[in-house]
């Protein structure tokens, strides 16, 4: 892999960029390999990435049935953010956020993080009492966070209209949150992983699971069978599908999740800024347009396109927040399927199939988590045990009851 360095960029510039090589390589499928991923979204590589690289696993397969970042990685609006409610998630996402602090440098590769915080609006004094005491609970968990009062909200974002008939009497705000590059996540952990000897093999479906008993053997391709010692699945909204391949069953739903984005302007908003009352988020992008989001379609598909109640919805509660942004055209509108479980909490680890592990249920809230999910899956796919970070994200937790309900921190929040 060639590095990226300043003197390496200013000597393309003078040479017309005509010497960069391929960021990843295009290996050609082999028969057997000592891991294969399914999926080569941001888990998918994340955990290639980690088993090759701080495990020495070097014969890893990912193997991705059109291209790498195709689904949600790819389709995000790239919040991260960890100010989760429980200790168990606080912990992880945490783990997660101070992951994507040197992920550029541990990656060579800029993800284009910035840090410019996240508010949660509250818009009663209901709300306001829920965000003193979520809060507390946060920094209880060793996590910042603080209340903002109205004139400190307005100051912030002075775009904001906090006289709407949705007031704006304070926020929650995380400082360290942010924003990052969903496609450079994706395209740095794909080239890292390549570096360490990972095979990325793309327009490659999984089409079947082997097994022998209840061990997993080995998977069965649009290329082709092979044979492995060990599968991880890490395929969002297909996991049941997989499931099932595979004679077991997984608590999720899946639904459709949308975005959209206006025209560029010149920097005008710093946070991200979310209300879960009124169900819409907004950030800006280094490209300068106005990345929007809001809740998902109430209904299950695995569609990749929003309803448009929905669009409308959320367009019409952003304009109460931000009245001046009617002026602005809409670009694009995309919608991704996403994996929600009942607890809208991961699943993560072992499956009733020995040597098959699964990662999923990201629902809403999976791209934060992309480089603490591949750390911990490829400890748990080493080891055979799961990860001390994401052991109560077992499958069996829901036979136990043992939910971890962070309905409160996913959805609209993201
Ligand atoms: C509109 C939208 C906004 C979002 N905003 C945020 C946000 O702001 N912050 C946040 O943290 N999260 C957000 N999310 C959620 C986040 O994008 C996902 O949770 C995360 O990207 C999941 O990553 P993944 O690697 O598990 O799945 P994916 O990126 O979906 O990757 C799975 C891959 O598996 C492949 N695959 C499926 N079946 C097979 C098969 N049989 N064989 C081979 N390959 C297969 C797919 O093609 C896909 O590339 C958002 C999601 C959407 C849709």
């Amino acid at each position: 892999m060639q590095r990226y360095s300043f003197p390496k960029l200013l000597w393309q510039a003078c040479r017309g960029n005509t010497g960069w090589g391929p960021a990843w390589a295009t290996p050609t499928l082999k028969r057997s390999y000592d891991v294969v991923v399914i999926g080569g979204g941001g888990h998918g590589l994340a955990t290639a990435y980690f088993l090759a690289k701080k495990h020495g696993v070097r014969r890893v397969a990912v193997l991705e049935r059109g291209h790498i970042g195709q689904g949600n990685s790819g389709r995000n609006t790239q919040v991260t953010r960890s100010n989760y409610f429980y200790p168990v998630s606080s912990s992880f996402f945490d783990h997660s956020l101070k992951l994507y602090d040197g992920l550029g440098q541990e990656l060579n590769f800029n993800v284009m993080l910035r840090q410019d915080g996240q508010i949660n609006l509250a818009h009663s004094p209901h709300d306001l009492e829920i965000i003193r005491r979520w809060a507390n609970a946060i920094r209880m968990n060793g996590v910042n966070a603080e209340v903002l009062s109205e004139p400190e909200v307005r100051k912030l974002v002075p775009l904001l209209n906090t006289k709407s008939r949705f007031p704006i009497l304070g926020a929650l705000i995380q400082r360290r949150a942010g924003i990052s590059r969903h496609d450079a996540v994706v395209w740095g952990f794909a080239r890292g992983a390549s570096a360490h000897g990972a095979d990325i093999i793309q327009g490659c479906e999984v089409t079947g699971i082997q097994k022998s008993g209840d061990r997993v053997t080995g998977v069965v391709t649009s290329q082709g069978p092979l044979n492995c010692d060990r599968v991880v699945m890490a395929v969002s909204n297909q996991c049941s599908i997989l499931a099932r391949m595979a004679g077991f069953t997984l608590p999720i739903t899946t639904t459709t999740l949308q975005a959209m984005v206006t025209e560029p302007i010149k920097p005008i908003l710093d946070p991200c800024v979310i209300s879960a009352q009124i169900h819409a988020y907004v950030s800006q992008s280094d490209r300068g347009e106005i990345v929007i989001g809001g809740s998902a379609d109430v209904y299950n598909s695995y569609r990749q396109r929003g309803s448009f109640a929905i669009t409308r919805g959320v367009l019409s509660a952003v304009l109460e927040l931000f009245p001046s942004f009617s002026r602005l055209k809409l670009m694009r509108q995309w919608a991704g399927a996403v994996d929600i479980t009942p607890d809208t909490s991961p699943i993560m680890g072992l499956t009733p199939i020995k040597n098959l592990y699964i990662n999923c249920g990201w629902g809403t809230g999976g791209y934060k988590a992309i480089p603490a999910g591949g750390e911990t899956m490829a400890y748990t796919v080493v080891h055979d045990k799961p990860h001390p970070l994401i052991k109560a994200y077992d499958l069996e937790r829901f036979e136990r009851g043992a939910l971890i309900d962070e309905g409160a921190a996913s959805g609209v929040a993201h």
